[in-house]
């Protein structure tokens, strides 16, 4: 199952632990409902962030697509004769993982 999938069942499963949590407050039970929609929505946000989103860009530079946060931009450099490649694939302030394909 791929990051993808995996947030499709989740959101199938908030959709039954929201029906079942309807009537579980009719019994009384508001406070393990309300942990469970944490719990859920707290895993479909982490596999989420797993899923790579486009870079927004703007004249100043990028930024996270979740949480506006600044990324440095891509750039090479020359160490000991060898060209090397420096990308962030992840927001260092979120933990998004980025897209950096132009449209
Ligand atoms: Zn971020």
């Amino acid at each position: 199952m791929n990051a993808m999938e995996t947030m499709i069942t989740l959101k199938g499963l908030r959709n039954v632990i929201y029906a079942m949590g309807g009537l579980s407050v009719c019994r009384g039970n508001k406070s393990i409902v309300g942990e469970q929609y944490e719990a859920i929505d707290e895993a479909i946000e982490a596999v989420e962030k797993t899923i790579p989103q486009k870079v927004k860009r703007d004249p100043f530079g990028v930024e996270c697509p979740n949480c506006g946060g600044r990324i440095v931009l891509p750039s090479t450099y020359t160490f000991g004769g060898k060209m090397i490649n420096i990308r962030c694939d992840y927001c260092y302030s979120c933990g998004q993982a980025l897209d950096w394909e132009e449209e």
